[in-house]
């Protein structure tokens, strides 16, 4: 218990640093708790203490875990893992936030797939803000057509964009990544769309994406413990 609780304490306390600095945008920031590879007891110590967002990338093991842990009646789920459209049905049906909608069609099965009681689902349009051809995420000239689509879509609720830039511990490249996003943001609200979210930073460059205007971070490894 003491562990997991004192490494949460720790990440809110980074974040908190991170909000004292000058950034881009202001109010505060979410963190978002990655439990993927972890057990399900992993996610309800660290619900205990008072966390309730949490991360999942593997469709079959969200499924797995929020069957375990129905019980904890204010546990929201966001997947952030890549999502094929045959396996859409069971994120819908279980998740709060998909974060990682980077194309119409996974956006418009989510949508059709989301059950009528329950609130629209919350997505973000993930970017290859790195142009990597091994990452997902719709190319950033992509980015405001895709965006602009997924916002007409009745039963979901269009919160922002996500990125995982490149895996590079250059704090340049990584702050000129997460601007890309933040622009693309700020060019998309132009357009008149309304977006409350900047998903990006992780365990070891949050302190970067606030700076660049962050609103959620998605800590894994600083919270629960290296994956192996
Ligand atoms: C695993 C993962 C994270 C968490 O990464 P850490 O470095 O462990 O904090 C964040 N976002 C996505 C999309 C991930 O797949």
């Amino acid at each position: 218990m003491a562990t997991i609780f004192t490494a949460w304490q720790g990440v809110k306390g980074r974040i908190e640093a991170a909000l004292q600095r000058p950034r881009h945008g202001g109010g505060e920031v979410d963190l978002l708790a990655v439990s993927k590879t972890f057990p399900a007891e992993a996610v309800r110590e660290l619900y205990d203490a008072g966390q309730r967002a949490f991360g999942e990338n593997y469709v079959q093991e969200l499924v797995t875990k929020a069957a375990q842990l129905v019980d904890l009646p204010e546990l929201a789920w966001h997947f952030i893992g890549p999502l094929q459209s045959n396996k859409t049905r069971p994120v819908a049906e279980i998740a709060s936030w998909v974060h990682t909608v980077d194309r119409l069609k996974i956006a418009e099965r989510l949508s059709m797939q989301r059950p009528p009681q329950l609130a629209p689902l919350n997505v973000c349009i993930q970017v290859n803000v790195s142009g990597e051809a091994s990452k997902s995420g719709v190319t950033p000239e992509l980015a405001a057509a895709l965006a602009l689509a997924v916002a007409k879509l009745p039963r979901l609720r269009l919160r922002g964009l996500m990125c995982i830039p490149e895996p590079t511990g250059d704090d340049e490249r990584l702050t000129a990544q997460f601007a890309t996003l933040r622009q693309l943001k700020e060019d998309l609200e132009r357009e008149g769309l309304a977006l409350d979210t900047l998903s990006m930073g992780m365990s070891a460059d949050l302190e970067l994406a606030i700076q660049e205007g962050a609103t959620m971070v998605r800590v894994g490894t600083a919270l629960f413990g290296a994956r192996t």
